[in-house]
């Protein structure tokens, strides 16, 4: 890899005597590394002997699996995600504002690594925001947090300056910045050609319009929570200073121990592929001073879903479950949930973003029959009393590629197809054939081995 001249003279300044190491490191192999989703517990098939350091559910693996061809994954069973990134969940843990529920944004959320990493740090009551301004990455977002299963989740797609109306609404927002990509030069090497000085600070200018609308946002005694891939001062430290200096916010220490091999970046955190086994991260976290009163404006305006419908929808959902959420209907019929405890703070969301947003989506009635989504099969939610078909991995892999497959035995109507316990979508089963419900667009592509 050639690195540009004028990066490798500002890496020298920064690394000094260890810029050997750093050039060195960027030769070798990006270590893959997955991180496990608790709550869709599974059998893996590869081994899980390497943990990183800094997470309770990321591993290193030995080698690079066909996750394509592996059920489990597209299940949402794990997220194959950069191990350097999973220090969010560190942070988050030590430094969370005190009180529940939490309302937490994630600003830059696509394709959704680090949403799905907050989604399994919340717990049932707290509320996860997920944005992604760029619409043609919304839909892999919305995959990936569908696949994930968090219930209380809302995906919008906007510009952050569009939020103000959420003035000091959300415990935490995570910035993880539009950036130039320098930490992923080893790992996607067309970062590298795109690398300018130029380039650089129109990123860091880019990033402080980015954190102004974001940091608005914050509660008082909030996080900010700013990351980049990038080891420059203007889109780091710089950034970080400008914020502590014209806004009512004060930088928080993150305690690693010494042998993470992360190093301090006053502020912040800075990781070097010499020293961890990742890829070029920056982190810095920031709490929110002032004061002010929090926001809350109330329900969502949206209407119920009538008493007769979701009478009828309550044996498709885990009764346990099934009390703890309201029900609303779509202008275009589909049926949305929503966490009872959380309708002022949902509502508040759905309001102020125009509805230009989606939350859980269950369904929706054709007559008295309903047709459950996708993101119901992958929530968790659904009823034991629904019918399972537990498929093979071949057959398995045969569903997830809308192909014919061996039905084991079976009732007709409406079935969850399974893998491992693993839900990966519906089936309708008819006398004379199946319908495979797996949205046409996920399915997968890849040939399998005979
Ligand atoms: N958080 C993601 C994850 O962990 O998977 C990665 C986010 S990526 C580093 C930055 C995201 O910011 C991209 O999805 C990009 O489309 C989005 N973005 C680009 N320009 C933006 C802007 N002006 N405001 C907000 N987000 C922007």
């Amino acid at each position: 890899m050639n690195l540009p001249e004028k990066f490798s003279d500002r890496l020298k300044t920064i690394l000094g005597d260890t810029y050997g190491e750093f050039e060195k490191a960027l030769q070798t192999e990006s270590p893959v590394s997955i991180r496990l989703n608790p709550a869709k517990p599974f059998k893996p098939a590869f081994a899980l002997n390497d943990p990183v350091p800094w997470s309770s559910w990321g591993y290193y693996l030995e080698n690079r699996p066909v996750f394509t061809l592996d059920p489990a994954f597209h299940a949402g069973a794990y997220y194959v995600q950069e191990a350097s990134s999973m220090i969010i969940e560190h942070i988050i843990k030590n430094h969370t504002p005190a009180g529940r529920p939490l309302r937490v944004l994630d600003l830059c959320a696509a394709p959704g690594g680090k949403t799905t990493l907050l989604a399994s740090l919340l717990s049932e009551n707290d509320l996860l925001v997920a944005n992604e301004v760029i619409k043609s990455r919304v839909s892999i977002l919305k995959e990936n947090l569908l696949k994930w299963g968090f219930p209380n989740v809302i995906t919008v797609n906007q510009d952050p300056e569009t939020f103000a109306d959420l003035e000091g609404f959300f415990d935490i927002v995570l910035v993880d910045a539009p950036c130039s990509g320098e930490g992923m030069f080893r790992k996607t090497p067309d970062a590298v050609n795109e690398w300018s000085e130029e380039n650089v600070l129109i990123c860091s200018a880019r990033q402080k319009r980015i954190l102004s609308a974001a940091a608005m946002l914050v509660a008082p005694d909030g996080l900010l929570v700013y990351s980049t891939c990038t080891y420059n001062a203007p889109e780091n430290q710089e950034n970080a200073h400008w914020l502590t200096r014209t806004l009512d916010f004060e930088p928080v220490e993150i305690e690693v121990p010494e042998a993470w091999g992360i190093v301090k970046g006053n502020p912040g955190l800075q990781f070097f592929p010499h020293r961890v086994k990742g890829e070029g991260f920056y982190v810095a976290a920031f709490r929110n001073k002032s004061r002010d009163e929090r926001y809350v404006k109330g329900k969502p305006n949206i209407p119920r879903l009538p008493r007769r419908q979701a009478e009828l929808l309550a044996r498709w959902i885990r009764p346990e479950a099934y009390g703890s959420f309201e029900y609303f209907l779509k202008n275009d019929g589909v049926i949305i949930a929503i966490k009872q405890s959380l309708l002022n703070e949902t509502g508040s969301v759905l309001r102020a973003l125009q509805k230009r947003s989606s939350g859980l989506e269950l369904g929706h009635f054709k007559g008295n029959d309903f047709i459950p989504s996708h993101a119901l099969a992958l929530s968790g939610l659904v009823s034991e009393e629904v019918q399972r078909i537990d498929l093979p991995e071949r057959d398995a892999l045969l569903y997830l590629k809308k192909e014919a497959f061996e039905l084991p035995e079976h009732r007709n109507g409406w079935a969850l197809a399974t893998y491992e316990n693993l839900a990966l979508g519906w089936v309708k089963i008819i006398v004379e054939r199946t319908n495979n419900y797996l949205p046409t667009e996920w399915r997968i592509r890849m040939k399998l081995e005979e």
